[in-house]
């Protein structure tokens, strides 16, 4: 932070221009592997940047479900139904049915944050169409092993999907801690629900795991050549990074 703070400084003073935080409208994308806090890191971002967060598989379910009626009462909405019903990841890309619906969603004009799309390069050369493109893709990870650990030990509340664990994780070789955050009264700090449960399913893990690992590195190729890849390796669990991911992205993010 004071390195940041000190060389922010010196541009300022010897431009003396009007330093810019953040571009008008800020489109950033977030990816990471599963049990990292790919969410909650995302709402925080929008919260401070003035913008929603967005998840595609939000926009398509509303889609699917709305489709005809009220504000998706067009013909386009249903022919994006169609295709979305029938499936098929591939022409889902083609017809660029993900860039269609930010393009035209009004709530998405002053930028976003998305945190589960784009899925293929062909799905992010088609956000390259958007306005002037994306600003930055952030991709957040931590050691395979410590999220694995996480996945043992974890809790879940049934009522609004808030995760927790009881005991403090803590990986010998890096030093990462992810601190214990079971609420002390019972009562699911996010929604004040009772109902936290066991969570941990090796399976859904394992493939989630797998779709992001499949996708990881043509993506990350793809940001790394247009100067967008902003890469953070995490150290704590929950949102004890987020300053430093906020900082980072500030730094790196493109204008
Ligand atoms: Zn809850």
């Amino acid at each position: 932070m004071y390195g940041l703070g000190r060389l922010l400084h010196k541009r300022v003073t010897t431009t003396g221009n009007y330093l810019k935080r953040w571009p008008d409208t800020p489109r950033i994308l977030v990816f990471g592997p599963p049990n990292v806090p790919v969410t909650k890191l995302s709402q925080r971002l929008a919260i401070d940047l003035g913008v929603p967060v967005l998840s595609m598989k939000n926009e398509f379910s509303k889609v699917q479900k709305y489709a005809g009626k009220n504000e998706y009462d067009h013909p386009f909405y249903q022919k994006v139904k169609d295709i979305l019903d029938e499936g098929d990841q591939e022409t889902i890309s083609k017809e660029k049915i993900g860039l269609k619906l930010l393009r035209i969603a009004e709530y998405a004009q002053e930028g976003f944050v998305l945190n589960d799309f784009p899925k293929s390069v062909a799905d992010a050369e088609s956000l390259e169409e958007l306005g002037g493109g994306m600003n930055a893709f952030v991709h957040v990870n931590m050691p395979e092993f410590f999220l694995a650990q996480i996945e043992s030990a974890k809790y879940e509340c049934s009522d609004c999907g808030a995760v927790y664990q009881r005991e403090d994780i803590i990986d010998e070789d890096t030093g990462i801690v992810q601190k214990a955050n079971y609420p002390a009264d019972g009562f699911c700090d996010d929604c004040g629900s009772i109902h936290i449960k066991p969570a941990t399913d090796p399976e859904a893990f394992e493939s989630a795991l797998k779709s992001y690992t499949q996708r990881k590195e043509e993506l990350l190729d793809f940001y790394n050549y247009l100067g967008l890849l902003v890469d953070i390796d995490l150290r704590k669990g929950g949102l004890d990074d987020y300053e430093r991911v906020k900082s980072n992205l500030q730094f790196n993010i493109k204008f």
